[in-house]
């Protein structure tokens, strides 16, 4: 499963479930493997905040139930591209 990177797309290991998600595209012909696997692309992706003020920068790319809601500086991060 093999193409260019795309900014936030989560991969996974079909055999021992290890994930990975792109920070930063490319344009070159990304090709993950683990466990002698194509690693699989998710149609989740993962979510990128940006901390105004300092311009921290994190991701989340795990589902979760709860509200999630990174602070920064004292403030909320924004969501980010
Ligand atoms: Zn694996
Ligand atoms: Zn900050």
């Amino acid at each position: 499963m093999s193409g260019p990177a795309s900014r936030g797309t989560v991969y996974r290991c079909p055999v021992c479930g290890a994930e990975l998600f792109v920070v930063n595209g490319g344009a070159g012909d990304f090709d993950p493997h683990c466990c002698n696997t194509d690693m699989l692309p998710l149609r989740r992706k993962a979510r990128f905040y940006v901390c105004p003020i300092c311009k921290a920068e994190v991701a989340s790319f795990q589902r979760v139930n709860g509200k999630f809601e990174p602070f920064c500086c004292g403030v909320p991060m924004e969501p980010a591209a």
